[in-house]
């Protein structure tokens, strides 16, 4: 990846297995964290982009998720709590609108892999 981006990455089913607010708590520290997320995360660290964490777990669970994520050495530039949760909701997923020149999103199916280019399918404003 030739420029500079700021990743939005995800923690609950992304980082480390999902531990819904309700227990997040007292899960946690053992929750599982998945195979080369901390070394993806750490290598674009490296790389120069920026890593900002950004959650749908309450604001109140963010001692614990900071001592998680110092437990685990990830490197980040900024934690955002408080994403709107759809989970149990009606909505199906987020569609980031900004005025940015660069948005790239993909869902997480799993497997930190190298990031390639693809040719997708995404609902953008039409043309004016
Ligand atoms: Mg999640």
């Amino acid at each position: 990846m030739d420029e500079k981006v700021v990743f939005m990455v995800d923690l609950d089913g992304t980082m480390w297995e999902d531990t819904p607010n309700e227990v997040a708590k007292e899960k946690t520290m053992s929750a599982k964290v998945f195979p080369k997320a901390v070394e993806w995360v750490n290598e674009r660290h490296k790389e120069g982009h920026y890593i900002c964490f950004f959650t749908a777990r309450w604001e109140e669970l963010r001692e614990v998720t900071e001592a998680k994520l110092k437990e685990m050495n990830v490197k980040y530039h900024k934690l955002l709590m408080e994403k709107p949760r759809i989970r149990h909701t009606e909505y199906a997923g987020y569609h980031h609108i900004d005025n940015c020149s660069i948005i790239r999103a993909n869902r997480f199916e799993g497997a930190w892999t190298p990031l390639v280019k693809k040719e997708i399918t995404v609902h953008v404003f039409d043309d004016v």
